[in-house]
């Protein structure tokens, strides 16, 4: 048994969580009480790896719910799969977070922190063989960010050869109207390069255009955005939830895609793309769901993969179809595309086929892609950051809650180097000779060779 404990951090984090757990209730064949009614085998085969298995044959999801307000937990709670989660891990606070990072990552998340650890503890001490963690969080606000980057540190404090995989929101203007936003994201970003070994990046700015361009939507909400949201976490996870060779634990996830230690912020992709409620009414087949999945319009970041390069890749079909077909389609692809993936790893892209298709649907593809393309979603945020901190504006809600301005600005830098690092990766030739930052070392070496 290989479990994962997943965590769903403030308002963000908890909507889209409970969206999670709904698709995978059903795909798994699990109702509202608990009970398994489904059909086939493989639902169940690795059901340990989401769910505990209660007395009375009760599955439960292995779940914590935390928030510095109630009311956002109150509503999962009163929604449809509500009444699944075990009551004890819902852990909560009446202060809320005023979308202030500082308020969540020292101040009043600090102060509710410790209770959430104790849920972890005795959900980590009931695992077999636990594998790691997953968080569904927003980068802007402020408990999802703030608490939910603490609790990062803290878990890999706690448990330092587990994995963490974050889900995590970038904001959008688009989107949201709180200007500090930018300010909360790239506090985060600085944690989450040194703290998480994999992020799924969902940011809203694409998202919205997603709805808006693709769907048709006039105004997006939240709940047309999580509907794609719960589409994508449902196809990356669908590897770890049934049986199969490929990404099928968090460790090989990250094995496969994180050639850098620093570079661990995926561009993910979902075809076919479809609104709440609507139907498709054509089959797909599998060219069309390759060429859409690899559509810089089908990905849920604001960054033109077609602007980098991939260092590595990972596309999971599901649904009935001929694995030699979708070999020979990617291929196609990556011939025809050879510029757009680093020559310097061979065999970069790896494709899985999942039998189970997600419900209402025959067939669809998710993409995870390590591109370098996904700097340009950091320099939006990183120069709105800059536009403010230049002025220090909106910092005493920082320093008021005893933050240092340093941490800004080591923030700033941090992610200035990210993005400068997957520059370089995207410059890098085949035959360049030493390695970054260790230029003179190495050439020193090749010359004593010849
Ligand atoms: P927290 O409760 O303090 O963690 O704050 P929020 O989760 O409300 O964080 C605000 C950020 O999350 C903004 O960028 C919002 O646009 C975004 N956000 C809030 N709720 C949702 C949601 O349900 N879906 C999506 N996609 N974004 C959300």
């Amino acid at each position: 048994m290989r479990e994962i404990v997943h965590i769903q951090a403030g308002q963000c984090g908890n909507q889209i969580g409970a969206k999670f757990w709904e698709v995978a209730c059903d795909e798994h064949g699990i109702d509202p009480t608990g009970t398994y009614h489904g059909d086939s085998d493989l639902q169940l085969e690795r059901i340990n790896v989401y769910f505990t298995e209660a007395t009375g044959g009760r599955y439960v999801p292995r779940a914590i719910l935390m928030d510095l307000e109630p009311g956002t937990m109150d509503s999962v709670r009163s929604g449809p799969y509500g009444q699944i989660f075990r009551p004890d891990n819902f852990v909560f606070g009446q202060t809320g977070a005023g979308n202030n990072w500082a308020k969540g990552h020292y101040t009043e998340g600090a102060e509710l922190i410790d209770s959430v650890l104790d849920v972890v503890r005795k959900e980590a001490e009931a695992c077999d063989c636990m594998q790691g963690f997953q968080i569904s969080h927003s980068l802007g606000g402020g408990t999802g960010s703030g608490m939910g980057t603490l609790l990062i540190s803290k878990i890999r404090e706690e448990y330092p050869d587990k994995m963490m995989l974050t889900f995590s929101v970038f904001p959008s203007p688009k989107v949201s109207d709180t200007v500090v936003e930018p300010y909360n994201a790239t506090l985060s970003v600085h944690q989450l390069v040194e703290n998480a070994d994999e992020c799924m990046v969902l940011d809203n700015e694409a998202l919205y255009d997603i709805c808006f361009r693709t769907l048709k939507l006039v105004t997006p909400t939240f709940g047309d955005l999580n509907h794609l949201i719960s589409a994508t976490i449902s196809g990356i996870t669908c590897c770890l939830r049934f049986p199969g060779q490929l990404n099928s634990d968090l460790r090989k996830l990250a094995v496969n895609l994180v050639p850098f230690p620093r570079l661990t912020f995926f561009m993910v992709g979902f075809a076919p793309l479809t609104s709440r409620g609507s139907q498709l009414y054509r089959a797909l087949t599998v060219p069309e769901l390759t060429q859409q999945m690899f559509d810089a319009k089908n990905m849920m970041c604001a960054a033109d993969p077609r602007h980098g390069k991939y260092l590595t890749a990972s596309a999971m079909y599901r649904g009935r179809m001929s694995t030699k077909e979708v070999d020979a389609q990617l291929l196609n692809v990556q011939t025809k595309n050879s510029s757009y993936f680093v020559e310097w790893i061979p065999n970069n892209v790896k494709t899985t086929v999942c039998d189970i298709p997600p419900k209402g649907m025959k067939m669809a593809s998710t993409f995870i892609g390590n591109s370098t393309a996904i700097q340009e979603m950091f320099k939006r945020v990183g120069d709105q950051f800059t536009v403010m901190f230049r002025r220090k504006a909106f910092l005493h809600w920082y320093t008021g809650e005893g933050m240092d301005e340093l941490e800004f600005t080591e923030a700033e830098s941090n992610m200035n180097d990210l993005v400068s690092e997957y520059q370089q990766y995207q410059d890098a030739r085949p035959d360049d000779e030493g390695d970054y930052g260790e230029e003179e070392e190495q050439e020193g070496e090749y010359s004593q060779m010849s």
